[in-house]
């Protein structure tokens, strides 16, 4: 395993407010343009709860799989997270996307609540913990790069990292607009 990991909270969010600030130097894959359609099998998924089958693609499970890989090895390396995988159950009571999403939960410290948050597919959970091992780039699933500079607010969402840095560009990009239409 990767011995980077960040665990200090106000290092995260100094490390996030630093991608923030410096475009992304290396290389730029765009990736392939395009790819054959496919069927895509369907498959059983037997939820951990109620043990009951829901039938899902093998899309879907292969996100799960990819975040429950990610989230295993967060909590090796020491961070207190967990996944919520109860949309893939059609069965267990709650919100039911399509395609499901996964539920991530984490906190950097003890003495405060938990962030939870929505993730859609498997690159949220790998801007994640590629944020958190200090790395800065991914190839994608069609071998584009992924960079982190580029995904400041989705590595916020999924954390809650960096809030107050967020307000501030948030109140930054609105007094650029007013300054915009000022000028109309
Ligand atoms: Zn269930």
């Amino acid at each position: 395993m990767n011995n980077n990991y960040i665990l200090d909270k106000e290092l995260l969010e100094k490390r996030l407010k630093a991608l923030a600030d410096t475009p992304y130097s290396g290389e730029i894959n765009f990736g392939a343009m395009c790819y054959a359609p496919r069927r895509i099998p369907i498959v059983k998924y037997e939820c951990e709860i109620c043990g009951k089958i829901t039938e899902r693609n093998q899309d879907d499970l292969d996100f799960l799989k990819k975040a429950k890989e990610i989230v295993t090895e967060l909590k090796t390396a020491g961070y207190d997270v967990l996944l919520d995988e109860r949309e893939f159950c059609k069965y267990c009571p709650g919100e039911k996307s399509r395609p499901p999403n996964l539920i991530f939960i984490i906190r950097f410290n003890q003495n405060e609540n938990y962030h939870k948050a929505r993730a859609r597919s498997s690159y949220d959970f790998k801007l994640v913990q590629l944020f958190l091992e200090g790395g800065d780039h991914f190839s994608g699933d069609y071998d584009e790069t992924v960079t982190l500079h580029d995904n400041i607010d989705q590595i916020y969402k999924m954390t809650g990292l960096g809030v107050d840095m967020i307000v501030q560009w948030l109140h930054e990009r609105k007094k650029k607009g007013k300054a915009k239409n000022e000028h109309c």
